[in-house]
């Protein structure tokens, strides 16, 4: 079976307004949001981009999308979890605040900016789910008690599952902390010394302080270590990784048992926009701006979102020419989430393209 996914093409470095008018083409020719029923909660799952990052999806168009959820008479609000790692997202006040500082104002986007503060027991729902690696997800309760959930997703790569668009957005991003360290748990890295220069930038930014340097090397305590992936990230010669074969697989399938809980009671209730623009290397969690990987695509937007990460995935390869995710992580098979994805029955490897 095939799933639709529309596609509306954007010129590379497009101006804002010019994506602006495209996304709203998009949004009316596709139809994707007219699912969404009158006086209902429409939770809007944002990523806000980390201090010095600017991949992030932007504020002008979060404000094109609440404005189609508001025509069809509902409620939206927009929201993001905080972090596990240490940054300006790790807390409610610090994250709303660069929200805030990102553009993200009610001003701006027409709706209310919601960051769930996850040291409260109330903002976190247990969902049972019983799955291989998941029984109980412990998820932010906002996205399980909206009525509707609409994923608006930076398409990009990642340092631990090798891309990550909608799937990602919604197993990573709605998670509570405690649901993100779960994710993470097994995800312990390993430093190569020889290529290990002792420069210290992974002890600086270890959140847990979990990374010593001993005889001008990183050693990493295993005890200590949440598997957050900071070092990964930070390390300016590759020197630390995950060792390939365990943990590198394991979060992609935790990672979709994790939206596969957030979508549990939203069959037909959910729909996902993908901006593959600005694609870049890593996540918009880094906290510097990433340089482009591949010239800009246009905006995806489907009510599948196995099918319309699969889309993605195979327009950024198809404009490189080869499979770019692959070469900048060599040891990620980010497609892993996609087939366990469709495994678990979250939507279809199989697509129809349609371009407006
Ligand atoms: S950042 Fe990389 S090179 Fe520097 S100490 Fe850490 S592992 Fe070694
Ligand atoms: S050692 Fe690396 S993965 Fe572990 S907590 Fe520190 S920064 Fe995160």
């Amino acid at each position: 079976m095939k799933s639709k996914v529309y596609l509306i093409r954007l010129a590379n470095l497009e101006k804002v307004q010019v994506v602006s008018d495209k996304l709203k083409r998009l949004l009316e020719e596709s139809r994707v949001l007219d699912f969404i029923q009158p006086n209902t909660k429409v939770a809007v799952k944002m990523h806000f981009g980390e201090e010095g990052n600017t991949g992030f999806v932007k504020p002008e168009y979060l404000r094109i999308i609440c404005a189609r959820i508001f025509a069809q008479k509902a409620r939206a609000f927009i929201s993001d979890t905080n972090t596990l790692y240490r940054g300006r997202r790790t807390n409610s006040i610090d994250h709303l605040a660069l929200a805030y500082e990102h553009g993200f104002v009610r001003q701006a986007t027409g709706a209310e900016i919601i960051v769930p503060d996850d040291t409260k027991k109330e903002n976190v729902i247990t969902v049972p789910i019983n799955q291989k690696f998941i029984k109980a997800a412990k998820v932010a309760r906002i996205f399980v008690e909206a009525d509707a959930l609409v994923g608006v997703s930076h398409f990009k790569g990642h340092m631990m599952t090798g891309f990550g668009g909608a799937l990602k957005n919604i197993g990573m991003g709605c998670a509570a902390r405690e649901g993100k360290l779960r994710q993470h748990s097994e995800v312990l890295p390993i430093v190569y010394p020889e290529k290990c220069t002792g420069c210290a930038e992974c002890e600086k930014a270890c959140p847990v302080k979990a990374i010593t340097i001993q005889n001008n090397k990183s050693v990493i305590a295993g005890t200590k270590c949440i598997g957050c992936a900071t070092c990964i990230a930070v390390c300016p010669y590759s020197a630390i990784d995950v060792p390939w074969g365990s943990g590198a697989a394991t979060i992609q399938e935790k990672m979709i048992e994790y939206a596969w809980a957030v979508l549990k009671n939203k069959k037909g209730k959910t729909g996902f926009l993908n901006f593959a623009i600005k694609i870049t290397k890593e996540c918009d969690c880094l906290a510097k701006d990433d340089l482009r990987v591949a010239p800009d695509i246009g905006i995806l937007a489907s009510i599948d979102p196995v099918s319309i990460d699969q889309a993605s995935f195979d327009l950024v390869n198809q404009i490189c020419g080869k499979d770019i995710f692959q070469e900048l992580h060599p040891q990620r098979d980010g497609t892993l989430q996609l087939k366990y994805a469709h495994k678990l029955g979250l939507g279809n490897l199989d697509y129809e393209l349609i371009e407006l």
